[in-house]
């Protein structure tokens, strides 16, 4: 079954620009997406992730929610004629408070499905701020409601479709329950890999100071190692077609290489943009 991929904007935030690439222009403001991703053509509506709840909720973390009408969730589905009961599953690749924060909106009887091992993490205290209240407790809500919550134990089941060709897995990196969505497109497979990758151009196409050949640049936001988190970036860049992290525009994917960009609505879509390479050889 060939799927489709809209991609919602759910407005902008501005934010240290270290936190998102490790070490890297300290003190610099950088300004960045958050997406969500409705996955179309299936056997129901799916969408990934809620974006942050309010513009007000990000100075918890000194950032700037920049979110405006347009950018509302109900907006951002009304655009491809959804409401928000429309919506089967909303599958979260995290539940940091950029990716969680407009469930509530949501009928009890759309599903949200979340890795445990996440749901385990948002009240563990280790994150804090980053797991706001008012988006865990509704969660708590929902897993006291008859169908409202789905957990998912990636890191022991292996990978879990949940309608016919989208699949979740875990990331293994990011948050120790981060998970991707794996969608089926006509053209290859498209990976939603939430945050383990912040910024293509930093991290993987011209990674900043990394000396060595095929060596990925970290994030500056991570619960694990920065093996764990090099490794889980070569798997997203060995097994996928199309990359679609929340905070930075799509990448297309030739062997292992980020070849082009698709800044556009639809995944699969035109490649708007090819990608200089510096540190490749011409094969
Ligand atoms: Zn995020």
């Amino acid at each position: 079954m060939a799927l489709e991929i809209k991609v919602l904007d759910y407005g902008d935030i501005e934010l240290e620009n270290s936190f998102l690439v490790l070490g890297h222009n300290c003190g610099r403001t950088a300004r960045v997406p958050v997406y969500g991703f409705l996955i179309l053509g299936g056997q129901y509506p799916v969408l990934v992730d809620t974006g942050y709840r309010s513009n007000e909720i990000m100075q918890v973390l000194g950032m700037r929610g920049m979110q405006f009408h347009e950018n509302m969730i109900e907006n951002q589905l009304a655009q491809h004629g959804l409401k928000l009961g429309d919506i089967r599953y909303i599958l979260h690749t995290h539940l940091h408070i950029d990716h969680a924060g407009k469930d509530d909106l949501f009928p009890m009887n759309t599903t949200s499905v979340i890795n445990r091992r996440e749901m385990e993490c948002s009240v563990s205290g280790l994150m804090h701020p980053q797991y706001p209240q008012a988006d865990i407790k509704h969660l708590i809500d929902r897993l006291h409601t008859p169908q409202a919550l789905r957990f998912l134990d990636l890191e022991l089941s292996g990978p879990i479709e949940i309608i016919p060709g989208v699949v979740c897995e875990a990331a293994n990196a990011h948050t120790e329950g981060s998970m991707n969505v794996i969608v089926e497109t006509a053209e290859g497979t498209a990976n939603i890999c939430g945050d383990v990758i912040y910024n293509f151009q930093d991290q993987i196409i011209d990674p900043v100071r990394i000396p060595q050949h095929m060596e990925w640049q970290v994030t500056g936001n991570h619960a694990g190692s920065k093996r764990q988190e090099k490794a889980a970036i070569m798997k997203l860049l060995n097994n996928h077609r199309f990359l679609l992290p929340i905070h930075d525009i799509p990448a297309v994917v030739d062997h292992g290489q980020v070849i082009g960009r698709i800044n556009g609505p639809t995944i699969p879509g035109p490649t708007t943009q090819s990608v200089p390479r510096r540190n490749w050889f011409p094969v």
